[in-house]
């Protein structure tokens, strides 16, 4: 079955009790025990939700996983991915990190003993240089935030396999869609399905996918022993956003690819970030592991006073934390996503003040394209 069948038919799109063609939202918190030798297959809704449990089937299904866990966040997901490490451990993270990722490592995992080693992960030998006896987990992204570069997973994940390390991926910026990091040999993927995930800007949630029943088993004992779980509701709301992931990232995707080739043109651009640009250093990498080169790309303008021209000076372009939802969003990394690392951390990833990042949504391009000429040129 292709990909895009399997969006919409994969075992979990018809509810089992009723026939329904939409999981129903079962909002509620327990569920009536009939014979207490034989525990039911759902008990209590933290532990699981025939909902919830609905959107992570499709998750596990999507992403080539055997199993995935819907979280409360984001956030709650990798820290619950984090959580795997005891004290004393040690993890290598890319250094270009989500800023919410970086603060958890630095200001909360930290108090639990976890070591912590950020590293340039676009070079593997860097990687292998930061290796230590107590190393136990690689913890990437790619393409990064907000300079989209682009670490080889199966590189990585053959490394890691050598030494005993798991390895996590941050696969928010590309959807199962457009990549899937378990095939390459990963053993936990997780998203942001705030993101593209939902796709609407309407929702909050995190999903973790993996492969290996053993460690399902550990992510599912802190999800339940955490709790952040997700709500019925929100579930509803990614299962309902899954079913056009396809047609809104092909139409997303060709916007960014459009942008990203056209922005050069202008004098208030310095630089353009997508990894869909021949010119970008890990695009032939990229090609290799992924299906599609996402719908978010940078620019770096000539100078501060260009970026905050075109943020103060945007009428369709929303300017907002976040990204990958229908309305494409403007945003200011210094200063939003990555405003939790120290000014000294940020100069030295690049992260300049005349960065903007752009989630490309679904309006006509072109007219995108004149919003941020106009507002550069008011
Ligand atoms: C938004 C985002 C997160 C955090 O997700 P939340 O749903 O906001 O908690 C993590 N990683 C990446 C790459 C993100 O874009």
């Amino acid at each position: 079955m292709k990909y895009a069948t399997k969006i919409l038919h994969n075992g979990n799109e018809v509810d089992k009790y009723t026939g329904a063609l939409n999981i129903p939202i079962y909002q509620t918190s327990t569920f009536r025990q009939i014979d207490v030798d034989n525990p039911p297959e759902f008990d209590y809704s933290r532990s699981g939700n025939p909902t919830r449990a609905a959107l992570e089937n499709t998750m596990a299904i999507l992403e080539g996983g055997t199993n995935a866990y819907a979280f409360s966040s984001g956030m709650a997901a990798i820290s619950s991915v984090l959580s795997l490490l005891k004290p004393k451990e040690h993890i290598i993270a890319s250094q270009d990190l989500y800023g919410g990722t970086y603060r958890a490592l630095t200001r909360h995992f930290a108090n639990y003993n976890i070591e912590y080693t950020f590293v340039d992960t676009t070079n593997i030998s860097k990687i292998e240089e930061a290796i230590k006896p107590n190393t136990r987990m690689l913890y990437l992204e790619t393409p990064s935030n907000p300079l989209l570069k682009i670490t080889d997973l199966k590189i990585c994940a053959e490394l890691a396999k050598r030494h005993n390390i798991i390895t996590a991926v941050d696969n928010t910026f590309m959807s199962p869609y457009l990549q899937r990091p378990l095939e390459l040999g990963i053993d936990i993927s997780i998203h942001s399905a705030t993101k593209f995930i939902g796709g609407h800007s309407d929702v909050i949630g995190g999903i973790v996918v993996v492969k290996d029943t053993n460690l399902a088993k550990k992510i599912y004992f802190i999800q339940n022993t955490l709790g952040a779980v997700l709500n019925p509701q929100d579930s509803w709301l990614l299962l309902r956003g899954l079913k056009t992931l396809k047609v809104r990232m092909d139409a997303e995707v060709e916007g960014a690819k459009f942008l990203a080739s056209n922005l050069l043109k202008y004098d208030f651009v310095k630089k353009v970030y997508y990894p869909g640009l021949e010119e970008h250093e890990g695009y032939k990498i990229h090609k290799n592991q992924a299906y599609g080169p996402g719908a978010v790309l940078s620019i770096e303008t000539k100078d501060v006073e260009a970026a905050k021209k075109i943020m103060n000076g945007v009428k369709l372009l929303l300017v907002a934390v976040s990204l990958g939802g229908v309305e494409s969003i403007l945003s200011y990394p210094a200063k939003m996503s990555h405003a939790s690392l120290p000014r000294n951390e940020k100069e030295k990833l690049g992260i300049k003040d005349s960065l903007l990042r752009i989630s490309v949504g679904l309006e006509d391009p072109e007219d995108i394209m004149a919003d941020i000429f106009n507002a550069a040129n008011s």
